[in-house]
């Protein structure tokens, strides 16, 4: 169960993401009550002048959050650790790891297919970010429809489900506010969070072919070069060689892995 990839689990199991998110609402609950129950005061008073050099940390390890579910989906890291970790850092992001894993490998099947992509991309960065956060969660409902049939009993199960996920948001952020304070959880954690996801969607819209794409027609995974991406690989473990990660997705670092094909091609066509 705990090396077990959530797809998997949501394909054998009609009601897994009920019972995972409502795994997940009670957890958070009791955690609550616990605080409760113990007097337990948040860990940080009060707006600190220290929030200011925190706030870029922070946004850093949110980045590198997401950056590391990612490779978890993959299952890019050992099979021990895989799942656990990418289920931690989905309760810090917010998302949790299970619909990071069950929308991600329905982009990998269906990337930039105008219906069935999760998140399909725009040449314009705002359509697709105004897009992302409509079409994601009716991606999660079509996933659904697409294993268990589309019937009315389903339809009425998702709508439970959505219910389900909504309330466990809520629960989960709750608990974040109590652990961290008012304070730093409105002015850092939150804003941060939030500037992480717009960071993914930038990611997602760039690798797409964003910036050069002069229409819908032109979207599809790249490779991309200049000096901005060549520093955001080095920052983030090669994300930017988007086109290799679709190719060969269980590569923890694309961009290294193209460097070392463009080199062996090079001394190929030297020899040649
Ligand atoms: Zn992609
Ligand atoms: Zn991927």
């Amino acid at each position: 169960m705990l090396t077990t990839h959530p797809i998997a689990q949501f394909r054998r199991n009609p009601n897994f993401y009920l019972l995972y998110d409502g795994f997940w609402f009670v957890a958070c609950a009791v955690a609550m009550l616990t605080f409760w129950r113990t007097g337990f005061t948040s860990l940080i008073a009060g707006p600190s002048w220290w929030f200011l050099p925190a706030f870029p940390v922070l946004l850093f390890a949110f980045i590198w959050a997401h950056l590391i579910i990612h490779n978890c989906t993959h299952g890019s890291l050992p099979k021990a650790i895989n799942r656990t970790l990418g289920e931690v850092l989905g309760l810090i992001v917010i998302v949790r790891f299970a619909s990071w894993d069950v929308v991600h490998m329905r982009h990998h099947k269906y990337s930039d297919d105008r219906v069935k992509d999760p998140h399909p991309n725009y040449p314009s960065f705002w359509t697709t970010v105004f897009k992302t956060i409509v079409s994601v969660e009716q991606q999660l409902f079509q996933q659904y429809y697409d294993v268990w049939g589309d019937t009315p009993e389903n339809h009425a199960r998702e709508s439970r489900r959505a219910k389900m996920s909504y309330g466990t948001n809520l629960v989960l952020l709750a608990t974040w506010a109590w652990v961290l304070g008012p304070a730093f959880f409105l002015m850092v954690f939150v804003p941060c969070n939030l500037l992480a996801g717009l960071f993914v969607i930038h990611f997602n819209w760039s690798t797409h072919n964003g910036e050069a794409a002069k229409s819908i027609e032109d979207m599809r995974p790249v490779n991309l070069t200049g000096w901005r991406y060549q520093l955001g690989n080095k920052l983030f473990a090669g994300i930017y060689a988007h086109a290799l990660h679709h190719d060969r997705p269980a590569i923890f670092n694309p961009a290294r892995a193209l460097a070392v094909e463009q080199a062996t091609a090079n001394a190929q066509q030297q020899t040649a």
